[in-house]
């Protein structure tokens, strides 16, 4: 399929894709594709039809006299909608499945009904109470999110004689100019189109959701600040159902954080896509207060941005409530602390799931136009000759996790080389899978599709021991994981890799020399665990360099250093790669970073997004 549609001669129909529901958008495709195959008057058309990051698109190119009777164009779209529906139909099942509780929630409202259950005036079966909270919120939260996606869809048609496109958008058509040379792609407008279309329910739904966690929060407020004086009879319980209550605010946080990004993608798109806008203001008075007026969606976000630090002030009040609790003195509002006991751990799941969710239905990413057609054979851009400077290339790198409720796409066809002696940055918000690239990189995760080729050599045809020996002495690693061993000194640390590697050839220069280039020359000795973080991170680095990879990676080298010091250690990494012209791949979010380098990518949403 070329990359413009040419809508004069064409219908196309195009919905966001449902990334949870695998095997359905295969079985979708094929039936579109067989559906559009038919033609309207016997015709045998030929339909291309394939999946991209964001969305699934169906296109057919007829003849404008395929068209003249308004009934042709009725059928097929009945049959696109009944088609539709029936896909909606098997996602709710999915949905339904996902949505389920899984073991561990089950273990977790256990205890805190048993909690409950051991403290004084206790709701009658506070276990029952929480069953019945959870599936209303299961049932709502399912509602909403099939309401989303039942609205995913887009037909186009293009009639030539009119100079005009007709769009249906959820029933609706409208009349758009589209002029093919000056409109970068088409698939760009179907994928704006597609994920403002599904914003307005979408945002309708967050609003909701912001409604209810604030007043819920309040609730909870109030059960904490009461002058009740409980007896706990179990502390044991009583620390665990505690543990439990912070463990969801640590996770509602985090899901409030995804939910927050997905609003700015919106927002952004919604920059973007100023005359799609135009179209969509059809649908009338809300759409236009949600989806034009950026003004809502920069306060929906701050909103979301303030309940954040609400969470986190409930945060410190519960452990602090916790300390108490085990010291037998706790002071609550009885009347509230049941019901928040109750609501809490749910409201918060409840979050979790709308951003999970938020993942699986759409990347909202108005780079997806460069997506993939999986119906498509796969160009093999794999066979490219080497390049002898060429240290590490990663080629289409694909990676999903699933964690036990949702699908992260961490990387989607992610390309990145490093050459001998550069100093790279990579660049990029949390979460935007760079971690997960030079882990990659690195051989230390395989990646679900693409290479990676190391000098020239596919990392998945090495084996194991290969891999590990290269590891070993090509590559070096300043990973935030990667601490330094307290019963060694400096020196010591710094000679270990060379030791595990057997490289101990002149290694006592090698070390006094990479030590004195880090400035740790008078700190061989010592303790590294007495020294400044700034230090004990140039250690690290020397470690890394000890035996003269060609390439050091660096995962956030600065992250837990304030910003002169991070700016030193930085300034070490410039000087390595200039004395001994290592190449260094350092990741950060840190914007600083990049006076240092001499190239820096930036990555977002699992892909390279520029240089
Ligand atoms: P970054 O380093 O840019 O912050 P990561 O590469 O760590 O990003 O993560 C990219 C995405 O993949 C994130 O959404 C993250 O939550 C997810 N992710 C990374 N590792 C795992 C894992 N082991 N299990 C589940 N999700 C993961
Ligand atoms: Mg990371």
């Amino acid at each position: 399929m070329s990359d413009n549609l040419d809508l004069d001669k064409e219908l196309a129909v195009g919905f966001l894709i449902d990334k949870l529901n695998q095997l359905g958008n295969k079985k979708l495709q094929k039936r579109l594709h067989k559906l559009l195959k038919k033609g309207p008057i016997g015709r045998k058309m030929e339909p291309e039809v394939g999946e991209f990051n964001t969305f699934m698109l169906a296109n057919t190119r007829y003849n404008n006299s395929d068209f003249n009777d308004e009934e042709s164009r009725k059928s097929i779209e009945n049959s696109l909608s009944t088609l539709y529906q029936e896909y909606v139909k098997q996602s709710a099942k999915l949905l339904r499945s996902r949505t389920k509780r899984n073991r561990s929630e089950l273990e977790s409202h256990k205890i805190l009904a048993n909690f409950l259950t051991s403290i004084p005036k206790c709701p009658a079966n506070p276990g029952k109470l929480i069953t019945k909270e959870n599936q209303k919120m299961i049932e709502y939260v399912e509602k909403s999110l099939l309401h989303i996606i039942e609205r995913s869809w887009i037909i186009f048609w293009a009639f030539k004689q009119k100079g005009e496109d007709r769009i249906k958008v959820q029933g609706k058509i409208f009349h758009r100019k589209y002029d093919v040379d000056t409109s970068s792609s088409a698939l760009h407008t179907f994928d704006e189109l597609l994920i403002l279309n599904f914003a307005r329910p979408f945002l309708k739904a967050l609003d909701q959701l912001l409604q209810d966690t604030n007043n819920r929060v309040n609730n909870i407020e109030d059960a904490f600040n009461g002058s009740d004086k409980i007896e706990i009879i179990n502390p044991n319980l009583c620390s665990e159902a505690f543990g439990i209550l912070s463990g969801d605010l640590v996770g509602g946080i985090d899901a409030l954080r995804t939910i927050i990004r997905q609003i700015a993608r919106i927002a952004e798109i919604q920059g973007s896509a100023k005359e799609e806008i135009e179209i969509l203001n059809g649908f009338g008075e809300d759409i236009r207060k949600t989806v034009n007026n950026g003004k809502n969606l920069l306060e929906l976000k701050s909103n979301f941005e303030k309940l954040i630090e609400t969470l986190q002030n409930l945060q410190v009040s519960i452990r602090h409530l916790a300390k108490q609790a085990i010291e037998g003195k706790i002071e609550i509002n009885l009347e509230y602390f049941h019901s928040a006991i109750i609501e809490l751990p749910i409201q918060l799941r409840e979050m979790k799931i709308w951003a999970d969710r938020f993942m699986d239905i759409a990347f909202l990413s108005p780079e997806s136009g460069r997506g993939i057609w999986t119906l498509s054979k796969e160009k093999d851009k794999l066979s490219q000759e080497f390049d002898q400077d060429i240290i590490i290339k990663a080629c289409e790198l694909h990676k999903t996790y699933r964690p036990s409720t949702s699908t992260v796409y961490a990387l989607r066809g992610t390309n990145l080389e490093v050459r001998r002696g550069e100093f790279l940055a990579v660049l990029g918000p949390s979460g935007s899978g760079k971690t997960t690239l030079i882990n990659m990189m690195a051989g230390l995760d395989i990646p679900d599709r693409g290479e990676v080729f190391l000098w020239g050599k596919r990392i998945s045809s090495m084996s194991d021991n290969d891999l590990s020996d290269l590891r070993r002495t090509k590559i070096g690693f300043v990973f935030q994981s990667y601490l330094l061993d307290p019963r060694l000194t400096v020196y010591e640390n710094v000679a270990l890799p060379a030791k595990m590697a057997r490289k101990t050839e002149r290694l006592n220069e090698r070390i006094t020399k990479l030590l004195e280039s880090l400035g740790l020359a008078d700190y061989a000795d010592q303790d590294p665990t007495k020294l400044s973080g700034g230090q004990m991170q140039r250690v690290i680095i020397g470690r890394s360099c000890v035996n003269d990879p060609l390439i050091v990676f660096a995962d956030e080298p600065t992250g837990d250093l304030d910003s002169e010091t991070g700016r030193q250690v930085l300034s070490y990494f410039r000087k390595l790669c200039d004395e001994k012209g290592i190449a260094f791949v350092v990741v950060t979010h840190d914007q600083e970073m990049s006076s240092f380098a001499d190239r820096i990518v930036q990555m977002k949403d699992g892909l390279i997004i520029g240089e």
